[in-house]
């Protein structure tokens, strides 16, 4: 591993200095799951690592029904994962942050060091994409918002200036009779990486009746992805069996996946067309056990 400065500010104020004051590349650290094992192989090779666990603003979990999520950067997939208002609201986020790594992961692992690492296979983003996640940066020229679907530009990058950090992540409050849902596929229960990952959310009217759909696929394109044709052909239908399997078939032809180590690219469509209409059947199970 090649030295590196390491600095843990306890006030964004002082992380934003020493971004603009630093002259190689700065490299923000919060559980370090992802990045401590790129520091050791040499993939990543900053000259400042900026430890953000010390600033209490990052650790901020907070939800109000009129104001939606807030999620702090450095917030822990397990705090995500057992918090009771996320769990009922935000079900496919619980879900998925409860499949990162281990529970040792995720005692460590944050939701912002996810988004930022930005994997194609990162669990906790379609969840976030369906739920209309923004994302909340700062950096030397002041603060800014940007839809989460657009943080991302491929594998391991972002919209992210190099004097920037993300600060927090901000979900709308959830429609009424609304369900959401993550489903992954990985060849073993725990420390595996999804092979193909499906989000689902609907919106019902007071029938089976869909007033909208969004789904998000993960580990199936170079970056997270939105499914508009399946969403479009969900959104005003009664979702029947046939509604649901129309619905998988959009979502394969969407994927755009590569053949690797963990898949090849026919049996990944394959899984997203299975996964999109399980997670869509589940969605409407939740609603009709009047989870919401
Ligand atoms: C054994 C193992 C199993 C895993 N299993 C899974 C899995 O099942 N699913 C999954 O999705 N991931 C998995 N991961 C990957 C990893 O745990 C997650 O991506 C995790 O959420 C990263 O969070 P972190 O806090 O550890 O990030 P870190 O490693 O601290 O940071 C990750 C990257 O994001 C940058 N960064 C962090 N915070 C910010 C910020 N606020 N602003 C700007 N940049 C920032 C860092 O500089 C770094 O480049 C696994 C990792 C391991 C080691």
């Amino acid at each position: 591993m090649r030295a590196f400065d390491y600095r843990a500010p306890t006030t964004l104020t002082e992380v934003l200095a020493l971004l603009a004051q630093a002259k190689g590349e700065v490299r923000p650290l919060v559980g370090g799951t992802d990045l401590i094992p790129q520091l050791r192989e040499g993939r990543k090779r900053p000259a400042l690592v900026l430890d953000l666990k010390r600033i209490p603003d990052l650790g901020r979990l907070e939800y109000d029904p009129d104001m939606g999520l807030r999620i702090g950067a450095a917030v822990t997939c397990s705090a995500v994962a057992a918090h009771p208002q996320v769990r009922r609201h935000y079900a496919a986020l619980a879900q998925a942050a409860a499949l990162v790594g281990s529970r040792a992961i995720q005692n460590r692992a944050s939701i912002g060091g996810n988004i930022c690492n930005a994997s194609p296979s990162a669990d906790t983003v379609p969840p976030l994409l369906c739920l209309s996640a923004r994302a909340f940066v700062a950096g030397g020229r002041g603060q800014r918002e940007v839809e989460l679907e657009r943080f991302f530009q491929g594998p391991g990058k972002t919209i992210l200036a190099k004097d920037e950090l993300l600060v927090e992540v901000v979900v709308p409050p959830p429609a009424k009779r609304s369900a959401s849902c993550y489903l992954r596929f990985t060849p073993r229960a725990e420390m595996d990486i999804a092979v193909a990952g499906v989000a689902a959310l609907i919106v019902l009217d007071g029938g089976r009746q869909c007033q909208e759909a969004r789904l998000a696929l993960a580990a199936v394109a170079p970056r997270p992805l939105r499914v508009p044709t399946a969403e479009a052909a969900l959104k005003g239908r009664a979702l029947d069996a046939q509604a649901l399997e129309e619905a998988g078939e959009l979502a394969a032809q969407a994927a755009q996946p590569i053949t690797d180590i963990r898949g090849g690219a026919e049996y990944r469509r394959r899984l997203v067309r299975v996964l999109t209409r399980q997670a869509l059947e589940q969605c409407l199970a939740a609603l009709q056990a009047g989870q919401r």
